[in-house]
């Protein structure tokens, strides 16, 4: 129900794949676009054709400019890199391109692009990332689900404390850190704290200012559903016109991922939670496309919630939260690593979560 694909250049998840066995890779991932009402539709519609192939061809030197954006963090992001997406595009004159970045970002519940500040889309669509979305290569699905790797992982941890909830975290006179728990308390040199931010604040005793930067975080309410459905064109289809703000609580997108399982009529389908539409209000949406899509014998399955996408607006990249942040590692004994500090994929995860032992440990 949470992260399911991995691109080409996941190269630190691949050689943590290699070390740990873990080699399929998962069927490829056949990909299209549909109208709401059920008809497929291209990417791109005809007539817009010459200007994305001209806007494409200034994407690898647009790109370039923005190299930095690959190192792990958020430390000195562009000014420019700080306004939403839409004013970056309209900035660059990229009037089609937004609309492919779009259907990558906003179909994996990153909210929208009139919003979102410009730094978080290109931490996801890099320009290899994009060419990886755009030409169909073969992307990392793990047949066994993503957990696999953690699974493995934790194998070989010899003191690995699982359903064990941390409570309270300080500093101890000696310098030391006591972890308070559900299980008792804990007695570390260092920690590092990989938990969602947000819940940051009521665990530790912070200053003023510290608890009002841990405050101006905010995320996106995602839903993920999986449904069992004949007929439905078994691919992971697309469905641009949901994608906006005013279709909030509409499926967006839905993945057929288990298509090496001949006979599977399991999907999993994308929604942006709607606050004003009930729960059956948007199974009823969802439902009533996938009817249009040719979907019988609908039946849900199971539906998660998620608290997705920690991050910042505009306003409090451009006041430095990234910069105060960083400056709090180690303060107390504690660092931080996690989705939040580098953008919620797995490969970034890793690439933060390296960078950051390697320099402070
Ligand atoms: C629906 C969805 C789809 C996604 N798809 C993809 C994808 O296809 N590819 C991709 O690369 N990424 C994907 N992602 C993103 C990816 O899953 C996350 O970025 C990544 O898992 C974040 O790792 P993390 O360690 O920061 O946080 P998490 O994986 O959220 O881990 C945090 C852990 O902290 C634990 N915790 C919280 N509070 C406490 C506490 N008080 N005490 C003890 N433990 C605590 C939680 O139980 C949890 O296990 C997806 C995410 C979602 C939600």
């Amino acid at each position: 129900m949470g992260a399911l694909i991995g691109l080409p250049s996941y190269k630190l998840t691949m050689e943590y794949m290699e070390r740990f066995d873990l080699l399929e890779k998962g069927p490829l991932l056949d990909r299209g676009f549909f109208h709401p009402q059920g008809s497929r539709i291209s990417q791109i519609p005809l007539e817009q054709m010459p200007d994305f192939a001209r806007e494409f061809k200034r994407l690898p030197s647009l790109m370039r400019r923005y190299e930095s954006v690959r190192e792990p963090g958020f430390r000195q992001v562009p000014p420019e890199l700080c306004k939403p997406f839409s004013t970056w595009c309209d900035e660059n004159e990229l009037t089609v391109l937004r609309q492919v970045f779009m259907h990558y970002f906003c179909a994996f519940g990153f909210g929208n692009i009139d919003d979102v500040p410009t730094v978080y889309v290109m931490k996801l669509l890099n320009y290899d990332n994009l060419m990886s979305f755009i030409e169909i290569t073969h992307m990392i699905s793990w047949p066994s689900g993503v957990t696999e790797l953690p699974r493995r992982m934790a194998d070989r941890v010899s003191d690995l404390r699982l359903t064990c909830e941390v409570q309270r975290i300080y500093q101890e006179n000696t310098g030391g850190v006591r972890v308070e728990t559900n299980q008792g308390p804990l007695y570390f040199d260092k920690v590092i704290y990989t938990a969602p931010l947000q819940g940051f604040a009521q665990k530790v005793e912070l200053i003023r200012d510290e608890e009002e930067l841990f405050k101006s975080i905010i995320d996106e309410k995602f839903r993920v559903y999986a449904y069992r459905v004949e007929n439905m064109p078994k691919l992971s289809g697309y469905i641009p016109d949901n994608m906006g703000i005013a279709s909030r609580g509409n499926m967006m997108a839905w993945y057929y991922r288990w298509a090496d399982l001949a006979q599977t009529d399991l999907i999993t389908v994308y929604v942006a939670e709607n606050d004003h539409m009930s729960d059956a209000e948007i199974r009823e949406n969802i439902e009533s496309t996938l009817a249009s899509l040719g979907g019988e014998n609908i039946r849900l399955y199971m539906m998660k919630r998620w608290n997705h996408f920690p991050h910042v607006d505009t306003a409090a990249l451009e006041s430095g939260f990234y910069e105060r942040l960083e400056n709090l590692q180690g303060k107390n004994g504690i660092y931080f690593a996690g989705e939040i500090m580098n953008f919620p994929t797995l490969e970034n995860c890793i690439r933060y979560a390296k960078a950051l032992v390697n320099r402070y440990f």
